[in-house]
Order: structure tokens, then sequence, then C-alpha cells
């Protein structure tokens, strides 16, 4: 499970300090140290783990005493508010435009789950905000990810465009947003070609894109699993395309959490969805706090 380690290491910091009728500030710095260290060990960014220890530090020393949890408790309370802090504090919704249809580029490195992704915000945004998506096929550079949103689009019943992979994705996504208007579709949902590493041809061909469909989201999709470079290639994207949003894969995998509790404090980017499985329906808003509360238990 995500967070394991993490959060077995948090509850039994925790743990020692619930009780206490008495919180010195030994004990709280003591307390730091310990949480410091796991958040080290879950893969989360150094200069983000400073941040946070002296965050939580100044609040939890000169903090106002509550009546109804012991100072341990209290202390236990700043950590979970900053921690909510740290992933974005409220829940950060997908774009939607003034005027129809609402442009979603969705970008990525090869592998991190774009093309199911995408299938899975469209089923989203059909369930939950009654939409009707158009999906389009831009990743003319992986074999079978064409196919692949065909297969996705059949099994959720929804349209998906595509032009094969001779035309230039830049076409292709033009021509998905002139048919999403004819259509009435209210979403377009670009899933653009990845790479296997950040390139200035990637980045070329997604700034092309970028500005001829003039999108109202980019959303990056990175892998939950691979850490700090997930964050590393959120820190690249958003440097060279603006992201407006980032979409953290394989939660369900036993990611240490490095991720997670990185990626909206190094990029200044909001996680607005995690995928919890490979299946369409498998993908839940990103939530900062039932996500911190899950790692302190
Ligand atoms: P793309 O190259 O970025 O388009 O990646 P794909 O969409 O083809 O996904 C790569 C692999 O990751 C596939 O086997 C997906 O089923 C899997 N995958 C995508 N999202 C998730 C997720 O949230 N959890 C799990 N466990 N697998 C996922």
């Amino acid at each position: 499970m995500a967070f394991e380690g993490l959060a077995e290491r948090l509850q039994a910091t925790f743990d020692k300090m619930k009780s206490r009728g008495k919180v010195s500030e030994s004990d709280v710095k003591e307390m730091m140290r310990e949480v410091r260290l796991a958040l080290l060990e879950a893969d989360v960014n150094f200069k983000v783990v400073k941040k946070f220890v002296n965050a939580v530090k100044e609040r939890a020393v000169g903090q106002e005493v509550m009546k109804s949890l012991t100072p341990g408790q209290q202390v236990i309370k700043v950590v979970n508010e900053e921690l909510t802090a740290l992933m974005g504090g409220e829940q950060s919704k997908i774009a939607q435009a003034q005027k129809p249809p609402t442009v979603v580029m969705m970008v990525g490195l090869q592998g991190a789950g774009k093309t199911t992704t995408t299938a899975k915000v469209a089923n989203f945004l059909r369930k939950n905000n009654n939409r009707s998506p158009l999906m389009a096929a831009a990743d003319i550079y992986r074999p079978a990810a064409i196919d692949q949103l065909h297969t996705l689009g059949k099994q959720l019943d929804m349209p998906v465009f595509s032009l094969g992979d001779k035309e230039k994705p830049v076409e292709i996504a033009k021509g998905a947003v002139a048919q999403a208007k004819e259509d009435h579709q209210d979403y377009v949902l670009i899933d653009t070609a990845g790479r296997l590493h950040v390139d200035e041809e990637l980045m070329g061909e997604l700034q092309d894109i970028k500005e001829a469909v003039n999108p109202d989201e980019i959303l990056l999709v990175v892998d939950a699993m691979t850490g700090q470079d997930a964050v590393n290639v959120a820190e690249s994207f958003n440097e060279q395309l603006g992201l407006t949003g980032v979409v953290l894969t394989k939660l369900d995998g036993d990611t240490r959490g490095g991720a997670a509790l990185s990626v909206k404090s190094v990029t200044n980017t909001p996680i607005k969805f995690a995928g919890m499985g490979e299946k369409v329906d498998q993908l839940e808003p990103f939530h900062p706090e039932r996500m911190a509360s899950r790692i302190l238990g």
C-alpha cells in the first residue's frame, strides 16, 4: 500500500506523544527529528522537508492551549494541517472554460499512464460533471497508443478523434477542437505524445500544440512510483510549458510518498487527481486533507 513506511513511522512517533500532558520544546524538537527522517526516507524533496519541519516547529512550540486536546494531540494536529497545506490545502478542480469546449492537454512521459488517464478523466467528467468529452489521439509515436485510446473510447462509448499516425500532433489537436465545436462536445482531452525522457523535441511539439489550441488546462501525468524523478519531471514540464495541474498515477502501488508530498511545493502546481488502479473508473480527485489523514492514520 502507498505511504505504508511513512505512515508507520509517523504513527509510531506520534503514539509516544499522544498521551503526554505536557510537551516541552525539546520534545517537539525530538519528534520533528524523527518526522524529518521519516519524510526523507519516504523520498520527499529535502528542501520541502526543511520548510515543513520549520513550519511545524514554529507553530507547535508557541501554540495556544486548547482544552479539548492534550498537548501531544495538538502537535499532531499541527502536523496534520501542515501536511495538508504541503499538498495544496484545498482540493483543486479541473478547469472549465467560460465558453465550451474546455480544452485539456494531457502531457507526460511514456509509461506514466497518460493514455489511460485521458480515458479516466473523460469518464470522470461524464459521470460526475455530466459532461460530454471528446478524446483526441495525438500520441503518434508510441506504438499502439492510438489503438489503445480507440479501445478505451469503445469501452466507454465515447468519441475519439484520430487522424492516424501520419499527421502532425498539432494538426490532430486543432482538428479535434474543431470537431468538438461542431459536435457540441464540451471537453476535448488531447492525449499528446510522450517520450522516454524530457527532451527539446518533445517540449517543442507540446509548445506548438499549446499555441495552436490555447488549452484551458495542461495536466501533467506522472508516475508516483518514481518518487523524486516525478518531481523533477514536473519541474521541467512546468518551466517549459506552464502546467495547471498534475495527475499522480499508480498511487495504488507501494509508493513511498515522496512525489505526492513534494510536487505542489516544488512546482506550485496542484495535484488534481490520483490514479488508483488500471481500470477506467480508478481515478479520484486528490484531496490533500484526506491524504494527510491517511498518512497520519
Ligand atoms: P502512457 O505511455 O503514458 O500513455 O501510459 P499508459 O496509459 O499506456 O499506461 C502505462 C501502464 O500504466 C499501463 O499498464 C496502465 O494500465 C498502467 N497504469 C496507468 N495508471 C495507473 C494507475 O493509476 N495504477 C496502476 N496500477 N496502473 C496504472
